[in-house]
């Protein structure tokens, strides 16, 4: 049996069977056999009833010997209580809300319980389970005795139940004798891997709680060492044998801009310019990533790269994932850098055919040093004359493929830069990032003032405007951030519009007031963006689009409604957009959210002004997958391995997959794998 081989193969699984797994993402034998237990239930310690200890956490097996039911509560919850007996006492258990276990479960029903007991005051039995974790109802021919070990409780669903994962995959384990070993035995045993079969038996039924532990740290490594085998093969392919552009060490123009600047690199800014330059004037290819929380100041990181390329003689572009970024990095650049000569040009969907065309042009014959723009950037058309760099801002918001467009052009590999405010976590920069080189700014500008964050009932909301407007007279700029463009029936939120209707009318009457969101034509939005730019509206409404990269260093108060509908990461960017000149700033997010999780998640805000903790926060709020998601990062989910905790775990990896890479013979081996359990991913590192 062959481990690619369709689960039809497998005794006990006809066509019926096959297409309830197939719906649960099982088609081959290998999905089943990492079909991995998503909880286990220790039947190696029986606790008889008689033996319970108030407070202690226990596993009973017993039988129902009576069921009630009886609603309780203002709420009407359905209380089902059964009384269980193993001969030795009486136990009583409760379920709430829990209707179809009524079907279920059925006087003589043998279970195995799992939870903390307490005594039973005033019931019938002798304890309760006060903590209920976990019930399994046993088969027929199941005995919840010592013997049964710890048994693993698969996701099942009602067709595919318990009984038949447990069986399949026991009989499985049973069948397979010779798994081939995925990790080189040099790496197996310098980090004293659990044997691999040994791994899958002891994830699906362990011998002990040491065993289980060893299984999964030995199936997570196997994880994460693949993974990581995979991505360095694509970082070395991409600059092994190709060769990218070499630039020459600063010369003059890089000697006048640098000494134009207004204000002297911070010592992360510096490293990070030091790294870039590095890279740039070596032949391998850069693939860098620029890390810097919000306001660190990447954007001139950007320029001097950009500046650097254009002083060898070539062309560079920079990609922003908005219309409002790309307009306003326009505007820094010509402004800094018309001077010197050098041509900064612009691209969006929003020019007409004739401009666009007349742009294409221009790139063509180089006759624009350096290109800013949106996707508009990587269109059919575009064709630079000699593209030395590219940088990409906040370049989550690109697909990898897109990004990949960009660096096609030209003979030599141009450079790539890739800054992010976005902060990622470590683990996911080891994975997601895995191909490219990181650089962390974390440290701000020298002067700034730490944003100051409120978190406010909506009751309050007059004083929270007077206070705005106070600011405003004392010459600040202000954002009022909402979470819709217009009135939505359904969802009972104050839109954009209906809050600067409003304002306007309301408290900031004789104020200029401005208002800003996607479904606004570009020109529109760019006449908005820059009369607030210029000071010359004072107040500004908008949804998200500021989201990103905006920069109006005399803005220092933004309000945002219903702060309870943005994620974290998204509620710091949106705060990034103040605090970026020397005033005191305040962010209040106002909201009458009452959930406990709503609740904690703004207080978080309040309490932090560091990115990389606030996502952090936001992963564990909200779940690595959906944080991957938003990603788009391209790579496998994982099965085991968790990127979140096992840091550890990954940075060992990581290190073996280094070795590795070292060892032809192994590496080989090991891509042949990659191949084979995560075709779609890294099937194109074997094409070559
Ligand atoms: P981000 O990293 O969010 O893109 P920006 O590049 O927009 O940040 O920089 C934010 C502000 O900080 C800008 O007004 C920029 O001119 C200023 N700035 C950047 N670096 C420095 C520095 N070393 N000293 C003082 N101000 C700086
Ligand atoms: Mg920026």
């Amino acid at each position: 049996m062959r481990l690619e081989e369709g689960v039809r193969c497998l005794k006990g699984v006809g066509p019926k069977k096959a297409e309830l797994l197939e719906r649960l993402g099982i088609h081959t034998v290998y999905d089943l056999l990492t079909w991995y237990p998503r909880a286990y239930e220790d039947r190696s310690t029986l606790t008889s009833i008689a033996d319970l200890r108030a407070g202690e956490k226990a596993s009973v097996s017993g039988v129902i010997m009576s069921l009630s039911e009886k609603q309780a509560g203002k709420r009407n919850m359905t209380l089902l209580t059964a009384m269980v007996s193993d001969g030795t006492g009486f136990l009583q258990v409760t379920w709430f809300n829990q209707k179809y276990l009524k079907q279920k479960l059925k006087q003589g029903t043998r279970i195995f319980l799992t939870g903390k007991a307490a005594y039973a005051y005033g019931g019938r039995g002798n304890y309760a389970m006060s903590q209920l974790s976990s019930f399994q109802i046993l088969e027929e021919d199941e005995t919840a005795d010592a013997s049964c070990g710890i048994q693993p409780i698969y996701r099942a669903t009602e067709r595919l139940n318990q009984k038949f994962f447990r069986q399949m995959i026991q009989k499985l384990l049973e069948d397979m004798e010779g798994l081939p070993e995925v990790v080189p035995e040099v790496v197996a045993e310098k980090y004293q891997l659990m044997p691999r079969m040994e791994a899958f038996r002891n994830i699906h039924f362990p011998a002990d709680a040491a065993a289980m532990k060893a299984a999964r740290n030995r199936l997570a490594f196997e994880e994460l060492y693949l993974i990581q085998c995979g991505l360095m093969v694509i970082k070395k392919r991409n600059r092994e044998g190709k060769r990218g552009v070499r630039h020459l060490q600063d010369s003059r123009l890089m000697r006048q801009v640098a000494s134009s600047l207004p204000f002297a690199l911070t010592k992360d800014q510096q490293k990070a310019w030091e790294s870039i330059r590095r890279d740039m004037e070596s032949t391998v290819p850069m693939r860098r990533l620029v890390q810097g929380d919000v306001g660190s100041g990447k954007t001139v990181i950007a320029m001097l790269a950009l500046v650097k390329t254009v002083e060898n003689g070539c062309q560079g572009a920079l990609m922003a994932p908005t219309e409002i970024l790309a307009e306003q990095h326009y505007h820094t650049f010509s402004e800094s850098l018309g001077k010197f000569g050098i041509r900064v040009g612009f691209l969006s969907g929003r020019l007409t055919k004739k401009q666009r065309d007349e742009v294409y042009e221009k790139i063509r014959s180089h006759e624009m040093d350096i290109v800013i723009g949106t996707h508009a950037l990587i269109q059919d058309g575009v064709s630079f004359a000699h593209l030395g760099l590219v940088v990409t801002d906040e370049q989550h918001r690109f697909g990898i493929a897109q990004r990949a467009a960009l660096e096609k052009q030209g003979d030599l590999l141009p450079d790539v830069l890739v800054m992010t405010a976005t902060p990622i976590p470590r683990t996911m920069t080891l994975t997601v990032y895995g191909d490219l080189d990181v650089s962390l700014i974390k440290e701000l500008p020298p002067g700034r003032k730490p944003v100051r964050t409120f978190v406010r009932h909506p009751e309050r909301r007059t004083l929270i405007y007077d206070y705005v407007l106070k600011q405003i007279r004392e010459g600040r700029q202000a954002y009022v951030v909402c979470p819709l463009v217009e009135m939505n029936e359904e969802l009972p939120l104050p839109s954009a519009e209906e809050v600067y209707e409003e304002l306007r009318y309301g408290i900031f009457r004789g104020i200029p007031c401005g208002l800003i969101h996607g479904r606004m034509k570009a020109a529109d939005k760019e006449a908005v963006m820059q009369a607030f730019h210029a000071g010359k509206i004072k107040l500004l409404v908008s949804t998200t689009v500021i989201e990103v990269g905006v920069n109006v260093p005399n803005a220092s108060i933004m309000v945002v409604e219903h702060a309870e509908r943005f994620g974290l990461a998204q509620l710091h960017q949106l705060r990034g957009r103040i605090g970026r000149g020397p005033y005191q700033s305040f962010c209040i997010l106002v909201s009458d959210s009452r959930t406990e999780t709503a609740k904690e998640r703004l207080r978080i805000m309040e309490s932090t002004n560091d990115g990389f903790l606030l996502a952090e926060e936001d992963l564990k709020l909200r779940g690595p997958g959906e944080f991957f998601g938003a990603m788009q990062h391209g790579l496998p989910d994982l099965k085991i391995a968790d990127v979140l905790t096992d840091l550890d775990i990954l940075l060992k990896a990581r290190q073996a997959a280094l070795e590795t890479m070292e060892r032809e013979q192994d590496m080989r081996q090991v891509l042949s794998l990659l191949s084979l359990q995560y075709r779609e991913h890294f099937s194109h590192i074997m094409e070559t």
